[in-house]
């Protein structure tokens, strides 16, 4: 998916045009994936001048937890990022959905992959992003014939560059399959999660999702929508999952920052429910659109509303 980003980046301190924002090919998180990143999205209110940022807060601690697994300290603190993210906005004056990709890693040059005494950067650049899939079938999903990476070998709940080979090979290996999507298990055979998205199934009218001591990334996503649900008075269930429980559920649906809720029409080309979209999914669905677009006041506090300021000639 190649992309056209916005015009300007936070680098090396300051706000700068992007082209500026440029790293040595010795990098050591370039050679070595010693980065760790985040993915937030923007979504433009209904009144068209206004961005709401999806749980920025929450995103960044996420974030700086990533950086701490790997031993990259920060330069702002959790206020100063959010700040940041407000700032650069305001600055790039998006017109539609945006897409914020802060990444602190190891920017020294250093030979070897140890990471004390490597130095840190830090940058955050911004692109527009609609939806991810366009899903009106569902999506077709199948069980990777890889394994999600054991926090054992990689920190699975902090969202680490090198980590992302997993997804690579992971989603590259399903759609050249022709699906549209994978489920990873993890190196204890139970369900873990999508190339990059939580995955959650209904049975029995319980919404059910993998725990997080089942190697996945800990999703702001998946935290809300356990949330959602239980605002509704769905039961809600965190616990292993099987691969066979996929085959008979009535509903099954994934849920990131990318793919926001999307749901799952057949997974191992076996129809899930009646291969339609199911009604909780879809009532989380629309519980969820309703309050990134800024429709359900009663979850305002999980937007940072951010006003773009009018173009002005001379800026
Ligand atoms: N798992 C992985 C591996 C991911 O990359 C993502 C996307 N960040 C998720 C799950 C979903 O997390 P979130 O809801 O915080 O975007």
């Amino acid at each position: 998916m190649h992309v056209a980003h916005l015009p300007y980046a936070y680098f090396e301190g300051r706000i700068v045009p992007l082209e500026e924002a440029k790293v040595s090919v010795a990098t050591h998180a370039l050679q070595y994936g010693t980065g760790v990143f985040g993915g937030i999205r923007g979504y433009l209110d209904q009144d068209g001048s206004t961005i709401n940022i999806f749980r920025l807060r929450d995103h960044f601690t996420r974030f700086a937890q990533s950086a701490g697994l790997i031993k990259i300290g920060l330069p702002l603190d959790l206020d100063g990022l959010c700040d940041l993210a407000v700032e650069l906005t305001r600055k790039n004056r998006p017109t539609g959905n945006v897409y914020f990709r802060p990444f602190a890693y190891k920017a020294g040059l250093d030979l070897g992959p140890t990471l004390t005494g490597v130095d840190d950067g830090f940058t955050v650049y911004m692109l527009p992003l609609g939806d991810y899939y366009a899903a009106p079938n569902g999506l077709s999903v199948m069980v990777s014939s890889w394994q999600r990476i054991s926090d054992n070998a990689i920190p699975a709940r902090g969202k680490v560059s090198g980590a992302y080979i997993n997804s690579s090979i992971t989603k590259d290996e399903a759609q050249g399959y022709g699906f549209d999507e994978a489920i990873l298990l993890n190196t204890r055979g139970k369900v873990s999660e999508g190339s990059a998205c939580n995955l959650m199934l209904v049975r029995n009218g319980r919404l059910i999702t993998p725990p997080v001591t089942a190697d996945i990334l800990e999703g702001i996503t998946r935290r809300s929508v356990l949330q959602l649900a239980d605002d509704l008075g769905i039961p809600v269930e965190e616990r292993e999952v099987d691969r066979t429980e996929l085959y008979v559920a009535d509903e099954l649906f994934f849920c990131g920052t990318g793919v926001q809720v999307t749901w799952i029409g057949q997974v191992d080309k076996r129809p899930v429910g009646d291969g339609r979209p199911g009604p909780i999914t879809t009532q989380l669905q629309g519980r969820f659109f309703d309050i990134v677009q800024g429709r359900a006041p009663e979850y305002a506090d999980w937007l940072t509303r951010v006003a773009i300021p009018a173009a002005v000639a001379a800026d």
